[in-house]
């Protein structure tokens, strides 16, 4: 079997970030310490996996990363103290609330308490609705690095139809603004969509962001298409648990143009572009703090 049209997210994510190590050597010769700020709340093991896997890439990346380990039963206004005090600390320069959240706080509120100058994961009103606008505000990275993929594959996306399936805040919604700024033509299906697979089958390029195992098969894509899969599901395989995407990978790749495999595919990207974030965040403020070298705080 071709895998020429399996697009690797792990190759991608690795150009994304030797490119960021470059630019943070840079911006360290100019004596700026590019530093990401990590709050977890309460002990979920998913959650402290992936704020593991992301120190790991940050220090890989000569990015400073200070983690703050709060209890589950931390009140919102104690929570709202720290992400307050990391706004006003001129060393901190991206600010990441790993989510989810205990159930007793609110999680918009905790979002919205984040400098938008900081906002690494691009939650902040400001910043969704500047993605809205068109503007170079901080974009979620999940739909970013989707955006990455698709232009490795496709080069200019100019007039291509695209179909988002699912329209959550983090992925779905950015995903359909950063396409629509490509000038795609864009459709976005949900849960109450009518006759979800036509209308999938008419996309140049279709975006899973749904959260169902194999939801997507061959009789929903054009032949030809484009596949970013960014499912991340559990299933049971005999006695083994494994990963699967939205997509029914194995009917889709002999159907499809290119497609992300999962694991492998958009995962790596989404991290990646994280780095990129707080990179960009710590280049945007040290253009306008004259003196950004005090260290890290670190209260956790
Ligand atoms: P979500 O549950 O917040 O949203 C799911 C969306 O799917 C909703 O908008 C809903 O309307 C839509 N939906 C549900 N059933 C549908 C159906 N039958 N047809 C069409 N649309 C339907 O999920 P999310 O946070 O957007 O995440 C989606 C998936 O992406 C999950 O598997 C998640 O684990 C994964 N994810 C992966 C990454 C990554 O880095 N690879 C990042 C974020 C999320």
């Amino acid at each position: 079997m071709t895998t020429a049209n399996i697009i690797d997210g792990k190759a991608a994510a690795a150009r994304v970030l030797a490119q960021v190590k470059t630019d943070v050597a840079a911006l360290r010769e100019r004596g700026v310490a590019p530093c990401l700020a990590v709050i977890l709340v309460g002990q979920d093991p998913a959650s402290q996996v992936y704020v593991r896997n992301k120190v790991l890439r940050a220090e890989e990346c000569a990015i400073v990363s200070i983690e703050h380990k709060l209890g589950a039963h931390t009140t919102q206004a104690d929570l709202l103290g720290l992400i307050h005090t990391l706004n006003a600390d001129p060393a901190v320069h991206g600010i990441l609330l790993q989510l989810p959240l205990p159930r007793h706080i609110e999680e918009i509120a905790a979002l919205e308490a984040i400098s938008p100058l900081k906002d690494v994961d691009g939650f902040h009103s400001e910043n969704i609705g500047g993605l809205s606008q068109g503007r170079d505000v901080l974009a979620p990275c999940t739909p970013t690095g989707c955006m990455q993929l698709l232009r490795d594959t496709l080069g200019d996306l100019r007039g291509l139809h695209a179909v988002v399936v699912g329209r959550s805040n983090i992925v779905g919604k950015p995903m359909a603004a950063l396409l629509l700024r490509a000038d795609c033509t864009v459709t976005v299906l949900h849960s109450h969509s009518q006759n979800p697979a036509a209308l999938c089958r008419q996309a140049d390029i279709v975006v899973a962001a749904v959260g169902r195992p194999r939801m997507i098969d061959a009789a929903w894509l054009k032949p030809g298409a484009v596949v970013i899969d960014v499912g991340i599901n559990r299933i049971q395989d005999g006695d083994r648990t494994r990963l699967v995407g939205d997509v029914d990978f194995d009917s889709a790749l002999p159907v499809v143009r290119a497609i992300t495999p999962v694991p492998g595919g958009v995962g790596p990207m989404t991290i990646a572009l994280l780095m990129q974030n707080t990179l960009t965040a710590a280049q945007r403020q040290a253009l306008t703090d004259p003196q950004p070298e005090a260290p890290c705080l670190s209260i956790s």
